[in-house]
């Protein structure tokens, strides 16, 4: 694979987060859109921030960007302020946004390679242009790029300068399977060279494929951080299946197991348990069936997606 990384960047010594959001508060008019946020993000980790439309994603990205003041509340971003500190902090962020901040005539060639003239040690152009495979459109002005095209080169911008903290607001929304895996691979290699990445998604798989830890905003607040696994894990109730000779004394099974537990029988000789399945549960299941003679063709333990869990703690109406 072809690295956009030839060399080590000078990095600063900072041991502080990444990020770090204490009450943040923002307002548009009467419209609380952030409310008193907590987000800590960690040097050197992905962290992907989830929440249904409106939820305050943006807002926060975009205050921890510089690009709006805080009505109450405090945000470091390598321990600076990103509207006081906004000179020191640029040449050190790299920022990829929804949309706009683009010149429209531009083509794309010359707009990344200008980015890279702003920043003291830029990625090989080349291999970046190659790696998002710009390359068949360098000489497209900006505004006759298809969308997914304005996504890689919005992204190309984003890391051309060898940034330490990278924001990605929905990087891959709109892009072809091939251009999101080039996405996610890229990510994960910034990532390895120790780079910090906030981003935004609406997709739960990119957020259980990529990141360290999930933030999921709702109403302007973080109701659940963690990393997937936690997440997963926590919360939800899971399911077991095994399957076994028909009509078992399923009364016996459940005076085995914890006292929340659900037990059915779904078609003759399918076994659905129901409640916290951990690895105790499971030996209580295997050894209850020892005890009765039942060798299960097939035993399974279902996860709970973070999709599942993202739903459950958000709802599943739709947002205003
Ligand atoms: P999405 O997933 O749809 O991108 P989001 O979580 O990023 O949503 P924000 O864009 O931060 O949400 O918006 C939070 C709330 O603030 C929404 O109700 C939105 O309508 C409102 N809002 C955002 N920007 C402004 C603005 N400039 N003026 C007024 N209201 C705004």
């Amino acid at each position: 694979m072809c690295s956009i990384s030839p060399g080590a960047a000078p990095r600063s010594p900072g041991r502080e987060p990444a990020v770090e959001v204490v009450g943040l508060v923002k307002r548009y008019g009467t419209k609380t859109a952030v409310d008193r946020l907590d987000l800590t993000v960690a040097r050197g980790s992905v962290t992907a921030v989830l929440g249904p439309n409106g939820a305050g994603k943006t807002t926060t990205v975009e205050i921890c960007e510089g690009y709006r003041r805080p009505d109450d509340g405090t945000v470091r971003v390598l321990g600076l302020d990103p509207v006081a500190d906004a000179a020191a902090l640029r040449p050190r962020i790299g920022v990829m946004l929804q949309s706009g901040g683009v010149y429209a005539g531009a083509r794309a060639e010359e707009m990344l390679r200008h980015t890279a003239t702003l920043h003291s040690h830029p990625v090989d152009v080349d291999a970046l242009i190659d790696r998002l495979g710009l390359g068949s459109c360098g000489r497209t002005p900006y505004r006759r790029l298809s969308g997914g095209q304005q996504q890689r080169l919005a992204l190309a911008m984003a890391v051309v300068g060898r940034p330490e903290l990278v924001f990605l607001d929905e990087p891959t929304a709109g892009l072809d399977p091939q251009a999101r895996h080039a996405t996610w691979d890229l990510v994960r290699e910034l990532r390895q060279d120790g780079v910090s990445i906030v981003l935004t998604t609406h997709f739960m798989d990119e957020a259980e494929q990529l990141a360290d830890d999930v933030a999921i905003i709702e109403g302007g607040r973080v109701i659940a951080q963690g990393s997937p696994e936690e997440l997963c894990r926590g919360g939800a109730e899971n399911t077991l299946r095994f399957t076994g000779r028909p009509g078992l004394d399923l009364a016996s099974l459940l005076k085995a197991l914890p006292a929340d537990s659900v037990a059915a029988e779904l078609t003759p000789g399918a076994y659905r348990v129901q409640g916290k399945v951990d690895p105790q549960l499971l030996a209580t299941v295997a050894s209850w069936c020892a005890q009765n003679g039942v060798l299960p063709h097939a035993i399974a333990v279902e996860r709970h997606t973070l999709e599942d869990v993202f739903l459950e703690l958000t709802g599943k109406e739709l947002r205003a």
